[in-house]
Formats: C-alpha cells, structure tokens, sequence
C-alpha cells in the first residue's frame, strides 16, 4: 500500500527507574565533533571510527539531558545548548513537552558544567529564564571561572564566548535570586547528589542518583566519543580545561562503572545514553542499555 514518507523521528525521550525514583533522559539534539579534537594517533583514531562505522569528520555526537523524578521534586539535570546551535541542538523544550513535563513543573535544574552545549537552555531565546520556578544549580568554582572577566580576558579568543554563553544564562537566575551554589556531596534531593570529576572544566561534576533500591550515576562529559574513548580512554578531547586531571578521572570512573557493575549515563554517549561498561584489553567495551531491559 502506497504511504507517505513522514520524514519525522519519535520524540527523544526514555524513561528507567531507579529504585524509588524515574529518570527520563531528554535529547537536545546533537552536534558533530571532528577526530582532530581528540588526543591520540591519527591512524588508531581512524581504526577506531571505522570499526564503528563512523566518519572521520563531523562525527555524530548526541546530546542528552536527564529529568529525575523523585515523586517530590523534578529535578533536571543540564539544559543542552538553547537556540545557541540551533536547530540540530535546542529540542529540550519539544521533548520536554512530548514527555508531559512543563519547564514550569521543574523545581531545580543542576548543570553539570557550564559549557555552551549544557547550560544556555536554561534560558529563551530572549534571555529569560525557561524554567520560571526553578533554582540555577552550578558549581561554586565552575561558576568562579566561567564569570570572570579575567579569566576570560586571557583566555584563547574562540573561547570568550564560552563565557559569555554562561554567564547570559546564569543573569536571570541570579537576578531573581534563584542562583545556588553546590560543591561536592551538595544533595539536591534526599539520594541524589554531587560527585566532583574535575578536569574537563575546573568544576566539572558528575550526578549519583541513588534512591532507596536503586543507584545510578550520570557522568557528565567524561566521554565525547564513546567509540574512540572507551576502548582507548587515553584519548582525551580539546575542550579539556586539564587534560591531565580529565584523563585520571575517565580512567577512575570507568574502573569504578565496570568494578561495581553501576548503570551510568553520559552527556554525549548514543541516545538514549544509558549503559555499563566492561573492561576489555587496555580499555572498555561500552554495553549500552536494551530497550524493555527496565
Ligand atoms: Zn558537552
């Protein structure tokens, strides 16, 4: 029978439990990095891609977004990248809305760094806050570097913007006095709190979502390409405030994903991000979660 072709995906949303709690991971979208980015021999990085049936250049890189519903508060974590990267990146709202959840509805949103791919959602394209009754979680040294002045004087030109991205999207928050912010162990909600994992910026964190009968990290951007940095975690990616610090906190990560056997999701993993890992040779192999597993 004749059909029209839609041309039109489902809406980028997945729900798990976990424990007590359910966590909706949201797509914003996605960008596309090149593997000029990434630390690491050329000829292995090309290895790697094509045994992932994955292009060199503009390689596809998703973006995701985590609400976490504790049956008290909502509690969103990371805003993707707003009208910024428009429209490849910015479907927060849609899918938000596609999942049943009004931005209104969330009571607090925690950015797990503030780089223009996770904070500018938090606000419209005017500049206003988008999720009007929620406090602005970020970092205390992360929101330190990303506001100054200083720092950004000195910083490489093609990163001023950076932050300046932040520091528009934090202006509302803080204005209206909805600004707080978290360190390590900082509990958003009973079982769900702040695990520091700097390095990729100097405040870089990572989410533990652990209700009773369930436990879950989200791990933030520890990977930008998971088939390049699983199996071979050395490879490290330019937007590393310290390369060094970026690259022990993958490695102790990972061991501790595949040591305990935890469930994880990542900023930049394949939609809808969830997964474990296995150690295998001098890396991982990233075991992604199978739909109707839970
Ligand atoms: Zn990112």
């Amino acid at each position: 029978m004749a059909a029209p072709i839609s041309g039109t995906q489902a809406p980028g949303y997945y729900r798990i439990k976990v424990g007590d709690y359910e966590v909706t991971v949201v797509s914003d979208g996605g960008l596309t990095l090149d593997h000029t980015l990434f630390v690491g021999d050329e000829a292995g990085a090309e290895k790697l891609l094509r045994d992932a049936h994955l292009p060199k250049m503009g390689i596809p890189t998703p973006l995701n977004t985590w609400l976490i519903n504790t049956g008290k508060q909502l509690i969103l974590v990371d805003a993707g990248g707003g009208t910024h990267f428009a429209p490849s990146v910015g479907r927060l709202p849609q899918n938000l809305a596609a999942a049943g959840i009004s931005p209104s509805a969330i009571d607090a949103v925690v950015i797990t760094h503030p780089h223009p791919d996770h904070i500018p959602g938090v606000i419209t394209g005017d500049g206003n806050m988008l999720f009007a009754n929620a406090t602005l979680h970020v970092q205390e040294d992360d929101h330190g570097f990303w506001t100054s002045s200083e720092i950004r004087g000195k910083a490489p030109e093609e990163f001023r913007g950076f932050f300046d991205l932040a520091v528009n999207a934090i202006k509302p928050y803080a204005a209206a006095g909805k600004l707080s912010l978290y360190k390590d162990g900082t509990e958003f909600a009973p079982g769900v709190r702040a695990v520091a994992c700097h390095g990729h910026t100097v405040g870089h964190s990572m989410v533990r979502v652990s209700p009773s009968g369930g436990d879950f990290l989200i791990f933030g951007d520890i990977v930008h390409c998971a088939a390049l940095q699983f199996p071979d975690p050395e490879r490290g990616v330019a937007f590393d405030t310290d390369p060094a610090m970026a690259l022990a906190n993958r490695k102790k990560v990972f061991d501790m994903v595949a040591t305990d056997r935890l469930l994880f999701s990542g900023g930049h993993l394949p939609f809808p991000g969830l997964g474990r890992a296995t150690k295998s040779g001098k890396g991982y192999v990233f075991v992604p979660v199978i739909q109707g597993e839970m």
